[in-house]
């Protein structure tokens, strides 16, 4: 399977693509997760996209695009991938085409991941992330066992830099005005399977699984 997880910040697609990973069994990509580890290590590229992501801002194209394609490279990616915040910008989309036309593949599905403006403010406000291993939580719908402990590795659990208020709304705007029109970029294939992200966690990714036609 070759997919891509859409929707606004704070959708829940980090969630669904976890579930959507061990499924089909392929590499969760997401550039937001090779981003901040640059970050944390302070590598050349952390320093180069720290900035943009602590104002919320997109990483621009040649720097993401690159990273894309590095990743690409490895061999998780031979029989798949779940692309997680790539592409971004209609840029982006277009370069990824070409990546995969390279490659004499296509993509299979694009998980557009449906949430009312209202209920992301308040699924950011309460998400906490792994410090080690990046398992997602929320205070309310998804605590982990011992507050402030990640269940899997018992790494801290954290508030991202780029969750507070103000970014979020900078984080949403750059979401409308330069993700939301790939929809459309999409829909002209017919790929899109749109997915209702309001609902419990399970009952988003047994949607995910009907609209990739997988029997349950
Ligand atoms: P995410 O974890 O997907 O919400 O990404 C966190 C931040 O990383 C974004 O707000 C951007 O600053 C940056 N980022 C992640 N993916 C991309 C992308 N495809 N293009 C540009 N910037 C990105």
């Amino acid at each position: 399977m070759r997919l891509l997880i859409m929707g606004p910040p704070g959708a829940g697609k980090g969630t669904q693509a976890v579930l959507i990973q061990k499924h089909f069994d392929i590499p969760h990509v997401s550039t937001g997760d090779l981003f901040r580890e640059a970050v944390k290590n302070n590598s050349p590229l952390g320093v180069s996209v720290r900035k943009y992501i602590e104002h919320g801002e997109l990483v621009p194209d040649d720097i993401t695009i690159q990273v894309v394609i590095d990743r690409l490279k490895h061999d998780d990616c031979k029989n798949g991938f779940l692309f997680d915040g790539f592409p971004r910008t209609i840029p982006q989309a277009v370069a990824l085409d070409s990546i995969l036309s390279n490659l004499n593949i296509t993509l299979d599905a694009v998980i557009n991941v449906v949430v009312s403006n209202q209920k992301l403010m308040e699924r950011i406000a309460g998400r906490r992330v792994c410090k080690v291993c990046n398992a997602g939580y929320h205070v309310v719908t998804n605590k982990p066992k011992v507050e402030g402990v990640c269940d899997k590795c018992g790494g801290e659990l954290y508030q991202r830099k780029d969750d507070t208020a103000e970014t979020v709304q900078n984080r949403l705007k750059v979401y409308n005005d330069q993700t939301k029109p790939l929809l459309d970029y999409y829909d002209k294939r017919n790929i899109i399977k749109n997915v209702n992200g309001l609902g419990e966690i399970q009952d988003t990714f047994k949607e995910v699984l009907a609209s990739l036609g997988v029997k349950q």
